[in-house]
């Protein structure tokens, strides 16, 4: 799914229980972090042309933070940070997890690439999880799924006023 609906999912599921500012912030974070290995898509693209091209998108992008390794460094980091700690790193968890799951089944890109998501990385390689099912990045569950959180969004914006 697309960084903003990450985004969305993040922030919907940080307003799923009583949490302070930081605490929602964390949880909204974990929503989206995982795509932070997508950041070599801009060294790629800047480097296409170049004699020594750097494939770090196509290589990296869904390897580096799609996997329970790096969800265990934000829970731990979402536990230290937090005053309800046990509650924030649950919900920092299941946030990481809805990111994992959104890109697992709707995230195929225009080529038709399913960017198999290596779950139990770094520990092993043996699950690379995607599904036959898969949608495209652009289709359109993904778009009825931001306008929901959109909706809940300005939902819990009127009802806090
Ligand atoms: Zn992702």
């Amino acid at each position: 799914m697309s960084p903003v609906t990450h985004f969305l999912l993040g922030w919907v599921t940080a307003n799923a229980a009583k949490l302070n500012r930081r605490e929602r912030a964390m949880v909204t974070i974990a929503g989206v972090i995982p795509d932070a290995d997508g950041f070599g898509l801009v060294a790629e693209i800047a480097t296409r042309d170049s004699a020594h091209p750097l494939m770090w998108w196509s290589e990296y992008h869904h390897v580096l933070g799609h996997n329970i390794g790096f969800c265990l460094l934000v829970t731990a980091a979402g536990y230290a940070f937090a005053t309800r700690r046990w509650l924030t790193a649950s919900l920092v968890f299941l946030s990481f997890h809805l990111h994992l799951l959104g890109d697992l089944v709707g995230a195929r890109g225009p080529d038709g690439e399913q960017w198999p998501i290596p779950y139990l990385s770094p520990f092993s390689a043996a699950w690379q999880w995607t599904w036959s099912g898969q949608w495209a990045l652009n289709g359109w569950p993904n778009l009825v799924i931001t306008a929901a959180m959109v909706a809940t969004t300005l939902w819990l914006a009127w009802r806090r006023g």
